[in-house]
């Protein structure tokens, strides 16, 4: 499929996460956009990335001994990765001509199939020093900064790929924060709204009506000019204030959720639209480690570009899974030991949480009470590994990550806790692989889908979750992990399920997990073949891209 003079998807997203070094991404959502490059990559795809450059990157987190999150810039150089073109664009910025220029990098793939990335760049000549600002931080700054950076991305990158000779068959929205790409595409096809709607695809991840992008008229008046006509952008964008997502939706003629639940929910939260659901995926040779990478290598030949092959686990003896897992684990506890100060061991029942440090993700729901968590570890010894950043502006996510500060504290003579400082695809890759149990509480309907699970699941390591996202698709209970709570179907009340999570939390790590961990080795060993054999298997963002293509892009 390969060839350059076919016509390109091309795929739109504020943040994609390419290596642990390129600093343009913040947590799940540019992970998910670049297992979607490697994917695309590995299956030879003509499709094409545009992002922003993000030079001084999102944050570095720093942590005080006390859990106060300090925020660093995390500057990077785009030159050691990629290649500043000469082609140049400019977008209408406070009725000025912004200019704009796009650093080239290929994604490679082993196969030999290529997906390029643009990254778009705002620090240019004959920019006004604010202006060349426009692309340095992700997520960063107020409002207004916001939607310059929407700008330059949805209408710097159409111009841009239009300038490149790329030739386009569908745009792609990796959420709202691209829309203003569909925008620029009516004005050049003098407001044909079908026909834009012909060519856009949208994906949303949000299942808060809070969470979407919104900007004020007054600022959109004073940003973007009368760039559209206003009557007709309040048409398409939402009467009172201009929802990305509304633009975004009423701009595709493809939209799709990134679960099935989620799909679900977004159909209550804008009726009228049909929302179909592609459930996400992960890359899994990007996210499987060293070591069973080469146990699937072994026996699974191939797997890496087919992961369906995953399904054959079976013909794995259970002593080369088991060893291929205490070598990740050892691999953790080692490091962590060494850059905490900690004493970890590698023969203890060790629990998993990193993301990003927010409230609906309740990372402190196992702290609720610590006498059960004490006594759970005075039978069946447990030690607890986190990890997570707060947004700058997350006062509440914060605040969470000091809460966890304290705990540790206080239980530092019995249980042992770390939470390990900037999590970051590095981190992620070396914490998710080495524990042996990942856990997540969200709560619910807030995980659109969550992917650190399937990341897990590719490493033998079991799930315990919330049913929320993607969870309610890969659990089966007691085969593929547990799940946490009553099912998202029972209608209870927020008290009662809250209860009923916390019982379930401490009840199956008691009475089922751990004595099984211990005491019946060959059964862990079991939950550790269907995680790979029943979740890997589907949960790769290789069956995701081959939906995307059938679905949506075809
Ligand atoms: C996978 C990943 C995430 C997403 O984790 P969830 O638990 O699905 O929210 C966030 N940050 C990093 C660095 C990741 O690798």
């Amino acid at each position: 499929m390969q060839n350059q003079t076919k016509q390109k998807v091309a795929y739109f997203s504020m943040e994609i996460a390419l290596s642990n070094d390129i600093h343009t991404y913040s947590g799940g959502l540019g992970v998910l956009a670049g297992d979607t490059i490697r994917s695309s990559a590995d299956l030879k795809l003509p499709l094409v990335g545009v992002s922003l450059i993000s030079k001084k990157g999102y944050f570095k987190q720093e942590l005080t001994p006390d859990g106060k999150q300090m925020e660093h810039e995390d500057p990077w150089d785009p030159a050691k990765f990629m290649q500043l073109l000469p082609e140049e664009v400019t977008v209408p910025i406070q009725s000025r001509d912004v200019h704009v220029k796009a650093w080239l990098y290929n994604a490679v793939s082993q196969t030999g199939g290529v997906v390029p990335v643009y990254f778009l760049d705002t620090d240019v000549e004959g920019n006004s020093s604010e202006d060349k600002e426009i692309t340095s931080f992700l997520y960063g700054g107020d409002e207004r900064y916001r939607l310059k950076q929407e700008i330059v991305l949805g209408i710097g990158g159409v111009r841009m790929l239009e300038k490149l000779g790329i030739s386009v068959r569908k745009y792609h929205m990796n959420e709202g924060h691209s829309a203003f790409l569909a925008l620029e595409l009516l004005r050049q096809w003098e407001m044909d709204v079908d026909k834009v709607r012909d060519n856009c695809i949208f994906t949303t991840h949000t299942p808060v009506e809070s969470g979407h992008d919104k900007f004020s008229y007054d600022l959109v008046k004073e940003v973007l000019g009368d760039y559209v006509p206003l009557e007709v952008l309040k048409s398409i964008g939402g009467e009172d204030q201009l929802n990305m997502t509304r633009l975004a939706l009423n701009l595709s003629n493809y939209i799709n959720g990134v679960a099935k639940r989620h799909s679900e929910s977004s159909k209550e939260m804008f009726p009228g639209y049909e929302i179909y659901a592609i459930t996400n995926g992960i890359h899994s040779y990007t996210w499987t480690c060293a070591s069973f990478r080469s146990l699937y290598d072994k026996y699974l030949p191939g797997w890496a570009n087919e992961p369906n092959l995953l399904v054959r686990v079976d013909v794995i003896p259970d002593e080369e899974i088991w060893q291929a897992h205490k070598d990740a684990k050892k691999s953790l506890i080692d490091h962590i030991n060494k850059v905490t100060n900690s004493d970890m061991s590698i023969e203890t029942l060790t629990i998993g949480f990193a993301r990003r440090a927010t409230e609906y993700k309740r990372a402190t729901l196992i702290f609720s009470d610590l006498q059960r968590l004490r006594r759970i570890n005075r039978k069946t010894p447990i030690q607890l590994i986190f990890a997570g950043k707060a947004h700058p502006k997350d006062y509440q996510g914060k605040k969470i990550i000091e809460q966890i500060f304290s705990y540790i504290q206080k239980l530092k003579d019995e249980i042992k806790i770390v939470y390990l400082e900037n999590y970051d695809l590095e981190t992620a890759a070396k914490v998710i692989a080495g524990v042996d149990v990942w856990l997540n509480t969200p709560h619910p309907p807030f995980e659109a889908s969550g992917t650190s699970g399937m990341k897990a699941a590719h490493n033998g390591v079991v799930n315990f979750s919330v049913l929320d996202g993607w969870w309610i698709e890969g659990w089966i209970e007691g085969i593929t992990g547990w799940s946490i709570g009553p099912h998202p179907e029972e209608r209870i009340s927020q008290e009662e399920r809250n209860s009923r999570e916390i019982d379930d939390l401490y009840n199956k790590l008691e009475y089922i997990i751990a004595p099984m961990f211990y005491a019946k080795r060959d059964e862990w060993i079991r939950a550790m073949k269907n995680s790979i054999g029943k979740i890997a298997y589907y949960f790769n963002s290789h069956r995701m891209m081959r939906r995307y293509v059938i679905e949506a892009y075809f």
